[in-house]
């Protein structure tokens, strides 16, 4: 059976995606108001029988139509030229499915933009490298490589940046020249629906983008067994990563995975007014449901005080609650369980004797932001990713101290660093072990052209429409004999 979909309207059921068309089958699952808790929408709960289709059909899509650098460019012009259009509608629709609150929704919307762009561009520009074969005996052979795009793509997304996340594989996997089959997580998965509507209306043929719906435990996993699969991109948690890892045998693989980010405030800080303001903001908006959220601040002695003073000050200005209001700075969790799950943890770091300067309390799946002082390095909310809006304040007498703090962990993603020392901030760029080191700006920073990624359990491999086309294609070598 299939069903058709209506532009700016939100649908009672979305099936799978698969050739263009709507497929529904018996299984659904509910989509539910993050803020509300009520139910919206449904979307199919995909059978093995229905993966495969989708595997099969982009397979067939890859070996049959081939797309032109350029035809690339302009349906991917175009897809950022329609979600421009549909801003509105899209980033109301971020606000019901993930309880993001409205400015967050509409940021995250206009980024989405920006990387299906930036996707666009690239697609002009996929390259080789000339090969120098200076080496005795080589004298009639020249080379050169180029780089192919590597057949059908597993993409599987998590919910907490829908739009714009899912955008960082579909569109580098477009613009290289791939067939994608989608897996967005089952409780965000609508705005990922439109991103499909989207692609259809800007004039990607058939095949080229699937979508199915599903949880991760069967959807999810009948794609990783899906050998026709040449590569996995995923981005979510480590525990589902490691997974991931274990299933692709030598398929290609790239994750993007958590972090317990550290951000450190040197004595010397150019304003610290404004590392305050970064790290408030950071720490909370999407509810501090980011990789790459502020989590552990390690503040230097002499500023201790001061800092966390100016931070929980900064902090009675903040509105919770409905992310539908335009005045909201922090919207619900994901959901009632993960407020509880971080309450929990703010509950237990109590017991072991951290500090509650502001916040600490739970409406359903509203966690009022939190700071906790006189935290230990082996409390859940500083040890692990907390996933929620919780930040930590942590003094240090010495920098290379703080330096050790912020390696102390298994993760790797993004450091923050602020400092007016030059030679200082040079020196914690070799010292600071992590996929990226922002100095003077906090671990948050991204831009979505810039190569992202982790090291340790943060993941491998590294997104930003450039860098991911790089993942996405091989590189193939050329030699001709003269
Ligand atoms: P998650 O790992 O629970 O789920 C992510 C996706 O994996 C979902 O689509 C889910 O259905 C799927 N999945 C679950 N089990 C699976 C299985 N057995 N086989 C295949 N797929 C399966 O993550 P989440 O809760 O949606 O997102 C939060 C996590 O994502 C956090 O750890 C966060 O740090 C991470 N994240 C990382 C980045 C980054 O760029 N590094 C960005 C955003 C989120």
């Amino acid at each position: 059976m299939t069903t058709s979909t209506a532009v700016n309207t939100i649908q009672d059921f979305y099936g799978h995606f698969i050739n263009g068309q709507w497929i529904t089958d018996q299984n659904s699952l509910p989509v539910l108001d993050k803020y509300t808790n009520e139910e919206f929408s449904r979307i199919g709960n995909a059978s093995r029988r229905i993966v495969m289709d989708a595997v099969s059909n982009a397979l067939e899509t890859f070996r049959t139509k081939k797309l032109h650098p350029y035809e690339r460019y302009e349906i991917l012009l175009r897809a950022a030229q329609i979600a421009k259009e549909r801003k509105e509608e899209l980033a109301n629709l971020l606000v019901k499915e993930v309880g993001k609150v409205l400015k967050d929704a509409q940021g995250e919307i206009n980024r989405g933009i920006q990387t299906l762009i930036a996707s666009a561009e690239e697609a002009k520009r996929i390259a080789g490298n000339g090969v120098p074969l200076g080496q005795p005996g080589n004298d009639t052979k020249m080379a050169f490589t180029i780089r192919v795009p590597v057949g059908v793509i597993g993409a599987i997304t998590p919910f907490n940046f829908p739009f714009n996340l899912t955008l960082h594989k579909i569109a580098p996997a477009i613009a290289a020249g791939n067939a994608v089959v989608l897996k967005p997580a089952e409780v965000t998965p609508i705005i990922v629906c439109k991103i499909a509507e989207i692609f259809q209306e800007a004039g990607l043929p058939a095949g080229f983008l699937n979508v199915v719906n599903g949880t991760g435990k069967e959807a999810g996993d009948y794609l990783l067994a899906d050998e026709r699969i040449a590569m996995y991109t995923f981005t979510g948690s480590p525990r589902v990563g490691r997974h991931i890892k274990s299933k692709t045998g030598i398929r290609k693989v790239t994750l993007e995975l958590g972090n317990n980010s550290p951000n450190i405030i040197h004595k010397d800080v150019p304003d610290i007014d404004k590392a305050v303001d970064l790290c408030v903001t950071r720490g909370f908006s999407n509810a501090g449901q980011a990789c790459i959220s502020v989590q552990r601040i390690y503040v230097h002695r002499e500023i201790y005080e001061s800092f966390v003073t100016r931070t929980v000050t900064a902090c009675r200005s903040l509105k919770v609650g409905d992310p539908a209001d335009p005045e909201t700075d922090i919207g619900p969790m994901i959901s009632e369980k993960e407020a509880s799950r971080a309450k929990a943890w703010i509950e237990e770091a109590v017991q072991q004797g951290a500090q509650i300067v502001y916040g600490g309390t739970r409406q359903k799946s509203v966690l009022e932001p939190t700071i906790l002082i006189n935290v230990k390095d082996n409390m859940k909310v500083v040890c692990e990713e907390v996933f929620a809006p919780v930040i930590s304040i942590i003094p240090f007498d010495d920098i290379d101290q703080a330096f050790e703090q912020a390696n102390h962990s298994s993760f790797g993603l993004q450091v923050g660093l602020f400092t007016s020392n030059l030679q200082l901030a040079m020196r914690a760029t070799q010292i600071l072990h992590f996929g990226g080191v922002i100095i003077n700006d906090v671990s948050t920073y991204r831009a979505d052209v810039m190569p992202y990624g982790g090291v340790k359990d943060s993941g491998v491999g590294k997104e930003g429409p450039h860098y991911a086309i790089q993942e996405m294609t091989d590189e193939k070598l050329i030699v001709i004999n003269l």
